[in-house]
Order: C-alpha cells, then structure tokens, then sequence
C-alpha cells in the first residue's frame, strides 16, 4: 500500500505586527522584516482561498494571526470565521493558530467548529530563553494544555537550526511526548539578514537526523515538514518521507511563498505517495485514522 500524505494548508489571516521578541520569526514587529502588515482578512477571501486548495486535496486548514495570543476581539474573528468556513465546506479540518490561549477561549473555538490547535513549542524549555525574551516556554506549553483540556486536536511541534544543541532537541521531543500531539509540525530556520539569529541553512543531513529522532519520539504523531522544507532538501525531498514525514504544507507559508501545489503532487506522486483523501462531513482527524491525544496517553 502506498504511503499517505495529509495536506495541510496556511491562511496568514492577521499579519506582521507582533510585539513579541521571538528571534527566528519574520512577523515580530522588532526587526525590520519587511513582512505584509495587516489584520483580519476578509471572510470571502480566506474561504476562496480553502476552495482553491481543497481543489488539490487539501485536508487541513489552519487559520494563523500574528501576536501574542487569543484576546477577546480575536476570538470573535476567529469563531465566525469558523462558522463561516464549515458553512460552505463541511469535508475540512480546521485548525486556528493564535498563540497564547486560556480554556474558556478555546472552548470557544471548539464549539464554533475549530477541529485542532496549533501552538509550538519551538524549542526546548532550556535553550528557549535564547530566543524569546518576551514570554515564556511554560506559557506554550500551559496552552498546549488547555487545548487538550478543550478537547481539542493538538498540533505543536517546533523549528530547528535556531543554534540548539541535540541535547536540547531531545528535551524538546520529551516534552511533546508529554503532550502527544496529533500533529507536530517540523520547521527549519530558514536565515534572513533582518533576524538576529545568525545560523546557517541546515544540511540535508541534519535536518533528516532530526526528523528520524522526531520520529522516534513521537512514533503516533502525523510529522509535518512545514517552514524550510524547499531552502533546506530543494529538488530533491524523497528522503523525508522515507525519514518519517507524512504531512506536507500545501500552498504558501506564513511569509514565504511555498511550491505551487500542483508541483507538490507531482512530486508525491513521483515519489509513489498518495494522497490523504478528504472524507464528505468528517472534519475530526479520528475519521482519517488519527489517534486524539487523549487515546495515545493511555
Ligand atoms: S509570538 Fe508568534 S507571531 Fe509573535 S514573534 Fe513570536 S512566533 Fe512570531
């Protein structure tokens, strides 16, 4: 049986502009990253853009703004947006992605039909100190937490090349186990002058090392190469999926442009993967054989 790949898709819906220090990422307003700015696009617009990448097999859609956290005003967004989206297409996993979140707020979410919950925790609780001096890794990790507690899917992975030892990628990986997510996304520092980490591009080697560990770690979670996938393996990315990874990001990232999603499934199919098909009404990952992290504790 031929592997399958889930494909995940990215809505930037409240861009640039974050008060937040975090040292590898291009929307903190305290580095001169020239990134759009903008708050709260248009419903019509984020539900065209899930039309289009539904075309090409998308399962997942995680609707991301930039900040600090889920505060009262974004909730609204977010939970009509929701509404809005499962209106017109009833076959999508949605996902929200707004930072730091207490319970009630995330309830929220899930009762407006947010499937899952994406919040990182980057790195490790040792080494985070070395690259946010604004929040803390506890803060992540209490709302990783409380998504759990809302009962809803967990999605949190992290970035590496950030200057971390192996040491500290360990410890990340211990923690998440902790958690047991259903999806852990897989970043690489993707190195941009305005940044002030200054570490070089991964290798291929590296970067598979580090995706085999995750693996191990985290032997239920779906893998998801997100951010550094095309700077770090370019042309040739078969040996990811034979590491460990089964989710691909479809379309475009947060800030950079990603491959064009018909090149994407050229490439799986090249590779001999196909594709997770979206199921007519399922939207919980529990009907597209994924364990809930409630399940994979016990
Ligand atoms: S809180 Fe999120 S959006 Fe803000 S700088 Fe950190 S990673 Fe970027």
């Amino acid at each position: 049986m031929k592997k399958e790949i889930f494909l995940c898709s990215i809505s930037n819906v409240s861009s640039g502009g974050c008060s937040e220090d975090c040292s590898y990422c291009t929307q903190s307003a305290k580095y001169d990253t020239g990134v759009a700015r903008y708050k709260y696009k248009e419903p019509a617009q984020v539900i065209k853009e899930a039309k289009e990448l539904k075309k090409y097999g998308m399962v997942g859609f995680c609707l991301v703004t930039s900040g600090r956290g889920l505060d009262d005003k974004k909730c609204e967004y977010i939970s009509s947006l929701a509404k809005e989206i499962k209106k017109e297409i009833s076959d999508i996993h949605l996902i929200a992605c707004c930072g730091r979140a207490d319970l009630d707020k995330l309830k929220a979410l899930k009762q407006s039909g947010i499937d899952s919950y994406n919040h990182n925790l980057e790195t490790s609780q040792s080494f985070f100190s070395q690259i946010c001096t604004t929040h803390t890794w506890e803060e992540r990790f209490e709302t990783c937490e409380n998504a759990l507690r809302a009962d809803l899917g967990l999605c949190s992975g992290g970035i590496f090349g950030l200057g971390e030892g192996w040491n500290h990628r360990i410890e990340l990986l211990k923690a998440l186990r902790e958690l047991s997510p259903h999806s852990m996304p897989i970043n690489f520092f993707i190195p941009n002058p305005a940044l002030p980490i200054k570490q070089k591009k991964m290798s291929v080697e590296e970067a598979l090392e580090c995706i085999t560990l995750s693996r191990e770690y985290l032997p239920n979670a779906r893998l998801m190469i997100a951010g550094g996938r095309e700077v770090v393996f370019g042309e040739d990315q078969k040996s990811m999926f034979s590491s460990g990874i089964d989710a691909i990001v479809l379309g475009n990232y947060l800030t950079t442009a990603g491959e064009s999603p018909k090149r994407d499934l050229d490439m799986l199919e090249s590779y001999g993967l196909s594709i997770v098909e979206a199921k007519k009404g399922v939207s919980m990952l529990e009907g597209y054989g994924l364990k809930v992290a409630k399940e994979c504790r016990e």
